[in-house]
């Protein structure tokens, strides 16, 4: 067993509160909604369903809010990853789509990010199902910004270029960590460079298409190997880069090999804006689709 690293005090979290919150929380009771905010009780909560402004205060920005679509059960099994695993999860639900779009345009978010389990055990691996789901919430809320965080679809280009062409405006998906822990860290069947050809390929489907991908750090990757992911993805024109510290969520998990200083965070973040990233998120608990609306807007609009 790896030794244990200490957490150290800047991973303790804020409770959330703020009014944009407080109507958020309120309003989604009765919406059948499985929002990952909630349900992995995501740290930075009050931040991005206040749209910014620190996890008490009311933000200028846009509010930001992740749904899971496809079920709650993933046919792989990452060694970071707390999500119920099956290689038989049930079909998905052919309401979803529609349903979840009614929901979401009911809500009161102004920026959604779709995401899902890996469902291998699919024909298109769910493409089909995110790009009605993406179409629905468009027709509904024209206004709405879609970012969708994908599974590899086990390299399928095609399932690629049917969601990256659904009217998205985001195309993300993560290659999780450096090449070398690859193996340890994520499923078998994902891998560094199928994850590359997919954000190259979501990027060639569409003339301005924003594509955007994220690493955790704290796994056991040296400086070098995070400096040549960031090369690699810039190399193929991601637009958006997300770094944050990796936290075991339970035992059988990896262990954290190291807690990433808040200013070295702030290194890479400069590190990746000086390779020309549109925008950098980069902080110890810093996800994926943190603060997403509110960076969009401030980086990518105005
Ligand atoms: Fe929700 Fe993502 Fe923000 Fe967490 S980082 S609160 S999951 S939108
Ligand atoms: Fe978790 Fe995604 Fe890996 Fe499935 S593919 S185990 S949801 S990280």
């Amino acid at each position: 067993k790896d030794p244990e690293v200490k957490k150290p005090a800047w991973l303790r979290q804020r409770a959330a509160q703020g009014e944009k919150y407080a109507r958020l929380r309120e309003s989604i009771s009765g919406l059948k909604l499985n929002t990952v905010c909630v349900e992995a009780q995501c740290p930075n909560i009050g931040e991005c369903w206040n749209g910014g402004g620190g996890a008490g205060g009311e933000g200028d920005g846009i509010a930001t809010a992740t749904i899971m679509v496809l079920g709650d059960t993933c046919t792989r099994g990452c060694r970071f990853c707390a999500v119920k695993t099956s290689n038989k999860p049930p079909p998905p639900d052919p309401l979803e789509p529609l349903n979840t779009a009614l929901a979401v345009a009911s809500w009161g978010v102004d920026y959604v990010v779709l995401t899902s389990v890996d469902r291998d055990d699919l024909p298109d691996g769910g493409s089909s199902h995110f790009a009605q789901t993406v179409k629905a919430l468009k027709e509904l809320k024209p206004g709405i910004l879609v970012e969708c965080l994908t599974s590899d679809f086990r390299g399928d280009l095609e399932a690629v270029s049917s969601l990256a062409d659904s009217g998205l405006d985001v195309f993300a998906h993560n290659i999780e960590t450096v090449r070398s822990l690859q193996r340890i860290v994520r499923d078998p069947r994902a891998g560094y460079d199928q994850s590359l050809a997919v954000l190259k390929h979501a990027k060639s489907c569409k003339e301005g298409m924003i594509t955007k991908s994220s690493i955790m750090l704290g796994l056991g990757e040296t400086d070098e190997e995070v400096k040549q992911a960031m090369i690699d993805l810039r190399a193929i024109g991601v637009d958006i880069l997300t770094l944050g510290q990796y936290l075991q969520p339970t035992e059988r998990h990896l262990t954290v090999r190291e807690y990433v200083t808040p200013e070295k965070f702030q290194s890479w973040k400069e590190y990746g804006e000086s390779l020309g990233f549109r925008y950098v998120a980069s902080g110890p608990l810093v996800r994926s689709s943190y603060r997403a609306g509110e960076l969009f807007v401030q980086n990518l609009v105005r």
